[in-house]
């Protein structure tokens, strides 16, 4: 019986991963988010199907207001006019 040593020297390179730093571009300003005012608790979004078009939802407003996921267009609850 024999012992078989073997030795394997491994070289690891290390990847370096530059991060790039995303400089804000001025040129691509985030749009404001739309406020909309309504009467109604519970309000649907569609982005207006334009541009931030995005697949219809159902928003349901907690204290008052509530802000699409997808647009970030805030619906305020206004005063029902009785
Ligand atoms: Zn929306």
């Amino acid at each position: 019986m024999g012992i078989i040593r073997t030795t394997k020297a491994q070289r690891r390179k290390t990847a370096e991963f530059k991060s790039s730093t995303m400089a804000d571009d001025p040129t691509q300003s985030p749009p404001e988010p739309d406020i909309v005012h309504t009467s109604q608790t519970e309000v649907k979004c569609d982005g207006d199907g334009g541009a931030l078009g995005h697949p219809r939802v159902f928003l349901h407003m907690e204290n008052g207001q509530v802000e699409c996921p997808y647009c970030d267009r805030v619906f305020i609850l206004t005063a029902e006019a009785d």
